[in-house]
Formats: C-alpha cells, structure tokens, sequence
C-alpha cells in the first residue's frame, strides 16, 4: 500500500510502499478514504512529542471503509460500512481508570498515528471496539466528517470541563475553535475568539461563525469570561487566560503538547479560578459529540490535500496558512 511515513523527528515525511497492514482479533481492515491532520501530527513530526515506533504512520482522524478483518467482532461494523477511527486506538480494560469512565487516562493506552500506525495510508488496522459508526454518506463528505475525530471531539471534551460558562474564550482559533465555537453558540454562549497577533483572516472567520468578539490574544475581551479553552500550543496564554477569567471560572488546556508555562502572582489563580488540562477522550465522548454534530449542524471549513503532499500540509497548518482543518483525500 502507498503510505506516507515519519523515520524520525525533524525530518520530512517520506513516501513509502508498505506490505498491506493484517488484522489481528477483534481488528478492522479499514480502506482509509479521508484522514485529517491535527496539530498532534505536527508535535510528533517535529520531534516534540515521541513517536511510539518508526518508522510510524501518523493520522488519527481516519474515515475508512470497512474491507475484511474480524467484522464478526464488534457489531458496530459491516462490511462495506463506513467508520472513524479516533486518537484512543486501545485501552487495557481493566485499570482503576478503565473501569471508572476514565479510559482517556489509562496508562497502558495505545494511541493511533502515534503507538499504532494510523491513517496517512491507503489501509490500516484499527480495533473494532475503538471505531465509531458514522452517518450516511449523502448526510456528511468524509472530508467533512474526518476534523470530527479528533479536533471536534478533544474539543468538545474541553468544552465540557467548562461546564455552563455563558461567556467562553477561545485562545487559538484553529481546526478545534472552529468546530467547538459552532457548539458554543448552538448551545447559547458567548464566544470571544483569541488569535495570533495581526491574524485578521481568521478573526473574520471567527466572527462567520458567531463569535461575538474576536481580538488578539494579548487583548483583554471586553468582558470578563467564565471559561477560557486554549488550543494553542503556548504555554504564555495560561496566566493571559487566567487573568481573563471573572472569580470562580476556568481555563482548559486543551493541547497534548504546549511550552513552558510561565509563572505568575497567586493572585490571578485565587477567587476560585479553576486551571486543569484534558487529555485525550473516551469513547463515550465520541458517541456524544457525533451524535450532536448533525443537531448543529457543525459545518466543517476544510482544505484537502492528496495523500502525497502530507508533509506540506504539516507545513501550511505550522504556518497557519488556512482556516479550519487540513484533510488528507486518500481514497
Ligand atoms: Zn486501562
Ligand atoms: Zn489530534
């Protein structure tokens, strides 16, 4: 099979052809037809996080068809159907975490495009019990469905822990603000939306999508805000964030990677401010965000790439060159 692989951090994708994966018990071969890209890829292909092996194939926001494997395993898919195949690939079942709806933390958990080859291919593997069904192909594209899997639902688990603010900030306003601040607003909150420095584009796009405000991220909002997501990757937003949150309201680290956060007065923490990070999601979050998406009804801004040009899109979402989410079209 044709994929595009990482052999080590900091160096370009490479395009390779694979033996085609094989499905052990209880796993699905998956004909991979739309695979996004997160900011995840990036953090591995730049070495900042560790790859679980390598040479590794990234991808963890797969939309494949379902073409063999143990179809008898999960009734959750036939074959012919189509399924997606999130970040949490598998979990051990049996730890205090695992049996207490915690599995997003459990130790032993193995994580797709990172410990098992994920979807910057034309197959892969997944197992059955970790593969969400998804709608109909006339109800949403894959392309459409594929940013759901990951930044959709990640977000969504940080929209979450904000509990019922009704002014909410979104720092970094990326593939997950764009799909969250449309559940924000469907929801009937306030979004201020935070951008880079001189990012008038994506404020603009912000706003399409019902944010009352949007600003730079070394702005104060004009009003004080109950919670505040952060999904850029800097850890300078924290006490920003903090700082922009009334007594009693909460900021969501919402990013697997982030740099150093730097100190600040206890001042800005007290009056009950709540500080706290989410990590990966469980499958129960899955089957609650995909089935309020078509409630939205979300609309996904995308920009596709072919399987080959991977690398570029890593590039482009580096740089911030689109709004929304980048999308490998593979089948
Ligand atoms: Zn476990
Ligand atoms: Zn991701």
């Amino acid at each position: 099979m044709r994929a595009i692989v990482l052999d080590a951090p900091d160096r370009p994708l490479r395009a390779a052809e694979l033996p085609d994966p094989e499905p052990g018990p209880g796993e699905l071969l998956l004909r991979v037809r739309a695979c996004g890209v997160c900011r995840t890829d990036l953090h591995l292909r730049d070495g900042e996080l560790a790859a679980g092996h390598t040479p590794l194939v990234l991808g963890h926001q797969i939309v494949g068809e379902v073409v063999g494997g143990d179809v008898e395993a999960g009734a959750r898919a036939a074959l012919g159907a189509r399924v997606g195949v999130p970040w949490l690939g598998w979990t051990c079942g049996r730890c205090r975490y695992c049996s207490s709806g915690r599995e997003n933390l459990c130790a032993k958990a193995q994580f797709t495009g990172c410990d098992r080859d994920g979807g910057y291919a034309e197959l892969t593997v997944a197992d059955a019990r970790f593969c969400f069904p998804l709608p109909d192909e006339e109800a949403a594209a894959d392309e459409q469905l594929a940013p759901l899997l990951c930044a959709g639902l990640i977000g969504f688990r940080a929209l979450r822990m904000a509990g019922d603010a009704a002014r909410l900030g979104l720092y970094g306003f990326g593939a997950a603000a764009h799909l969250i601040c449309q559940v924000a607003v469907h929801e009937g909150r306030e979004v201020y939306a935070f951008t880079r420095e001189g990012d008038g584009p994506g404020q603009a796009f912000a706003r399409s999508l019902g944010a009352v405000w949007a600003g730079t991220s070394t702005e104060a909002p004009p009003e004080q805000l109950d919670a505040a997501l952060i999904f850029a990757p800097v850890g300078a937003l924290v006490p920003i964030a903090l700082r922009n949150v009334a007594r009693g309201g909460t900021v969501v680290c919402a990013g697997i990677h982030m740099s150093d956060v730097p100190s600040f007065p206890y001042a800005d923490l007290w009056g009950e401010r709540t500080l706290r990070s989410v990590a990966n999601l469980t499958r129960a979050d899955g089957e609650e965000f995909l089935a309020l998406a078509p409630e939205v009804p979300l609309r996904t801004q995308i920009t596709t790439y072919p399987l080959e040009r991977a690398e570029q899109a890593l590039a482009d979402l580096r740089a911030g060159a689109f709004e929304g989410a980048a999308v490998l079209q593979i089948a």
